[in-house]
């Protein structure tokens, strides 16, 4: 079945998937882990709506590519048209959410980082996007911290918090929106906190967003036919 976005009381929401925006480095422990300068403004890369597929299936990586990395992810599910968008318009645009994986071919992109290539194939391949349910706006508290982890194998490997981003949700949108245009259905996966690393098939893994779901999948290889 094609994946669609959907809410946790299993809901779909009506717009297709759409484009992935990415955000590099909004965690100042990230980018020092990766040795990466904090940028002065968002870095944004985006995914195609192929990469997209729902976390609650068995996450597929490439194994034939060097190390794929799991980067955990708050993501925002967009439900109106964003353009040079104020704060209230990105406010009101937001209509759940929930966790992503930045799927990353880690070695691939440092090798065309180094050639000040860009990245897409280390990071835009079919299935480099698994998404969690979202919790939709109206149940969340935006004036509290949103908190989530990442836990492989049953050892926690991630947490992050949005107050702990550089660029927090808001600003982003305004900034993305800025540049341009989101669509209902587009998803920004709005970066990573530190504890990157790679993903091997057999593992367990359980994305949790705190007052939101705990989901459980696993990694499977994906198949090379
Ligand atoms: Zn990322």
């Amino acid at each position: 079945m094609p994946y669609r976005h959907r809410f946790t009381d299993g809901t779909e929401f009506a717009a297709a998937p759409g484009k992935v925006v990415c955000v590099g480095r909004n965690y100042a422990d990230h980018a020092r882990e990766l040795n990466n300068p904090i940028p002065e403004t968002p870095i944004l890369f985006m995914k195609p709506a192929t990469a997209v597929v729902s976390m609650t299936d068995p996450v597929m990586i490439p194994t034939d590519r060097g190390e794929c990395h799991f980067e955990t992810e708050l993501a925002v599910l967009i439900g109106a048209p964003l353009c040079r968008a104020s704060s209230a318009q990105a406010q009101a645009a937001i209509v759940g959410i929930g966790l992503g994986l930045d799927l990353t071919l880690r070695e691939l992109q440092g090798q065309l980082k180094a050639k000040g290539h860009p990245w897409e194939i280390a990071k835009s391949f079919d299935g480099a996007c698994p998404l969690s349910w979202f919790v939709r706006a109206a149940e969340i508290d935006f004036d509290a911290p949103l908190r989530f982890s990442l836990t492989l194998d049953g050892v926690l490997r991630q947490s992050g918090s949005s107050a702990d981003m550089i660029t927090p949700i808001v600003a982003l949108l305004r900034f993305i929106s800025g540049h341009f245009s989101l669509l209902p259905g587009d998803v920004v996966l709005t970066g990573t906190p530190a504890g990157v690393g790679p993903l091997l098939p057999g593992m367990q893994l359980t994305a949790l967003l705190e007052g939101g779901f705990s989901l459980n999948t696993c990694v499977v290889p994906a198949s090379l036919d």
